[in-house]
């Protein structure tokens, strides 16, 4: 019984920290794991946002195929964003999806730490970001 109610306190709190965010491409709202969050600085550098901390504006957007290619055709993530997005970044935003989309591997599942792609990482290397632990 104890253990039943340490479930639940946890599960409670757990809701809590979940802020829904809205989908560039099919507006439905999403817990905001569930989504990608793409960012863009003041400087217009787009990156995909995995770790969800980055400053500056942001999008998000499903793990899936079809709001993938929706955004791009309608250029929803520039629109969102402000700012153009490279076509790298459609790339790694392509090879997220279909890894995350992958068998074996839920959607509703965290990106893991560092599972972007390296274009990202490398670019966001040299900058200082403040990042807030939780
Ligand atoms: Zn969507």
């Amino acid at each position: 019984m104890i253990w039943r109610k340490a479930v639940r306190i946890l599960s409670e709190r757990r809701q809590k920290r979940r802020p829904l965010r809205t989908c560039v491409a099919c507006r439905e709202k999403r817990d905001q794991r569930e989504l990608m969050r793409i960012t863009a600085s003041k400087d217009g550098v787009v990156t995909l946002d995995s770790q969800q901390k980055l400053p500056g504006r942001g999008a998000y957007i499903c793990y899936r195929q079809e709001c993938v290619e929706k955004a791009k055709k309608r250029d929803l993530l520039r629109r969102a964003l402000k700012c153009s997005v490279p076509e790298e970044i459609w790339g790694i935003i392509d090879c997220t999806v279909a890894d995350v989309s992958s068998p074996g591997k839920g959607l509703t599942r965290r990106m893991p730490e560092g599972m972007v792609c390296m274009a990202d990482i490398e670019r966001k290397g040299s900058e200082s970001v403040d990042r807030q632990e939780e």
